[in-house]
């Protein structure tokens, strides 16, 4: 059965994942490739629905254990509905954030909680992308990104710096506990420059174009 290539975006707020995500899924759909562009959290009907349960609304509606159950069950939609039968097929799956964001979000923002997502994780998803891209750039330029951008959509994009700083330094440690999928991009250039750096990591694990 043919095998797509599952890929992954992270890093911290305003660092581009969601431009670069568009971006490469324009490229690669020019190029002829069959292109899934999804987000998490949500990504499939189901899952869209948990994301408006936890973004929206009171902030402490749920504690920090049942936000990681909940996103958990998010992605474990997304992955039966979305991910899995689009690799089935052979496409390539742009996934604007994924598991890594859980680890790094609801693992360490509010308490120590990184245990509890793996341990969920290896449970209920099993699966990590082929390649993750980390875009890379300087927390208080990233800040100043989100904070221009137009539409503050979710609670968790309307950071401090400090939270964005330890998560810039928290995305690099992940990388260094998975040095085989991740990748680590600058951000901190023109979007068609990160792009064309984007381009050029995927470029060697393309599937042949059907
Ligand atoms: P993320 O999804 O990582 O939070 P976005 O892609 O939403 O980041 O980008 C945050 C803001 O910065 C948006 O307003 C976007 O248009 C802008 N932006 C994205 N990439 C760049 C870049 N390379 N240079 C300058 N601004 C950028
Ligand atoms: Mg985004």
């Amino acid at each position: 059965a043919p095998r797509g290539l599952f890929l992954s975006f992270e890093g911290i707020d305003g660092s581009g994942k969601s431009t670069q995500a568009r971006m490469l899924a324009d490229r690669l759909r020019d190029q002829g490739h069959d292109v899934v562009l999804t987000r998490e959290p949500g990504g499939s009907p189901g899952a869209e629905e948990i994301r408006a349960l936890v973004l929206q609304g009171d902030p402490d509606r749920w504690s920090a254990e049942t936000e990681i159950l909940l996103f958990t069950a998010a992605r474990r939609d997304h992955l039966e509905r979305t991910i899995r039968p689009a690799l089935d097929r052979g496409a390539v799956v742009i996934c604007d954030r994924f598991a890594d964001s859980t680890r790094m979000y609801q693992g360490m923002s509010r308490g120590d909680l990184r245990k509890t997502v793996d341990d969920l994780h290896d449970l209920m998803i099993g699966v990590e992308p082929d390649l993750t891209l980390l875009i890379d750039m300087d927390p208080d330029r990233g800040l100043a990104r989100a904070k221009s951008r137009q539409t503050i959509e979710e609670r968790f994009e309307d950071f401090g710096a400090a939270l964005q700083h330890k998560m810039r330094a928290g995305f690099l440690g992940l990388a260094g506990e998975f040095p085989g999928r991740y990748r680590i991009v600058d951000g901190d250039d023109t979007p068609e420059n990160v792009a064309d750096r984007v381009a050029d990591v995927v470029a060697g694990h393309l599937p042949a174009i059907a």
